[in-house]
């Protein structure tokens, strides 16, 4: 196959990790800089050019979209779509997983179990809306937060109304939960690829951190899931219509809370933690994916 990985940077570990997975069985792989890719659209047709030449031939991408460039990034995932090409992510789930609440509402209806979640604009509905939420502590995040940025800790209501504040002033979009404090700053990360929770580790926050993730200095080790952990981690990942996706979970004392699903979930920290291949995973599923696709 001729396989596209959608990333700006080669030299990224998930980047180089699937372009040497990829080669290793046998594809002619490429790495694609969305930013360096333009279309053009007519009537039925669709093209894409790529540093002053077509790109023609590919038969699946894998989109490794960044946050800073999500829309742009998803409207060459999407023009690649209109170019009948593959991709086990399709720009609409990318683009649904990049909005914590759009997603946080698409899996509550399904019956997932997450942190009570609230949401609202205006100012002077402040009060009553922690109201609805209950009490202190809370957890602050902007909606379209990554990698813990953005995720603030308020052990009081005042702390709350402050923060709450601060990002209304800088027009910020940002929703607020109940703090799971039996978690006690450890996460889990679920990799889903296709129909298997391929690996998962768990995340231990540092010292004085509540948030688990590698980037702010989590420590990552080697997790057995449970039934119900690995059925909701599928579950959730299949709402959000996503063939790979990183699901990150709190052990409660009500069971498991679906946090966020991420779709460029990183394989550095938890191909480090298990030892497993994901990359040759994530082929295999494009592999598979793919003939699924012109079978069809
Ligand atoms: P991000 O997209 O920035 O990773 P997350 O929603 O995944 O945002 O939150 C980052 C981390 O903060 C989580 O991995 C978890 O360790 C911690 N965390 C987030 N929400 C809660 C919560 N409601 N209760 C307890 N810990 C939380
Ligand atoms: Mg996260």
């Amino acid at each position: 196959m001729k396989i596209g990985i959608i990333s700006r940077n080669a030299s990224l570990y998930s980047t180089s990790r699937l372009v040497d997975a990829g080669r290793r069985r046998g594809h002619v792989v490429r790495v694609l800089d969305p930013l360096r890719c333009y279309m053009r659209i007519s009537r039925g047709k669709f093209d894409m050019h790529y540093k002053g030449r077509p790109l023609a031939g590919f038969d699946a991408v894998i989109p490794r979209i960044g946050s800073s460039v999500t829309f742009y990034g998803t409207a060459v995932l999407r023009q690649f779509e209109m170019m009948g090409v593959y991709t086990p992510n399709s720009s609409d789930a990318v683009l649904r997983a990049r909005d914590k609440l759009r997603s946080l509402q698409m899996l509550a209806r399904e019956g997932i179990d997450l942190p009570r979640t609230v949401f609202g604009d205006y100012p002077d509905d402040t009060v009553d809306l922690l109201q609805m939420l209950g009490d202190p502590p809370h957890v602050i995040k902007l909606n379209e937060g990554t990698q813990g940025q953005g995720v603030l800790l308020a052990e009081k209501r005042s702390s709350s109304q402050g923060m709450i504040e601060a990002f209304r002033g800088l027009y910020a979009n940002f929703v607020v939960q109940e703090f799971i404090g039996e978690a006690g700053g450890g996460d889990l990360r679920c990799f889903v690829v296709g129909n298997e929770v391929a690996a998962a580790m768990h995340r231990q926050a540092p010292e004085g951190d509540f948030r688990a993730n590698l980037h702010r200095g989590g420590k990552a080790s080697k997790v057995e899931l449970s039934e119900e952990e690995r059925s909701v981690a599928l579950r959730a990942a299949a709402i959000l219509n996503l063939g790979i996706a990183g699901v990150d979970l709190l052990r409660s004392r009500r069971g498991p809370l679906v946090l966020e699903v991420n779709a460029s979930p990183g394989l550095e920290g938890i191909e480090q933690a298990t030892g497993l291949d994901l990359a040759g995973s994530i082929i295999a599923e494009v592999e598979a994916g793919f003939a699924r696709l012109s079978m069809a």
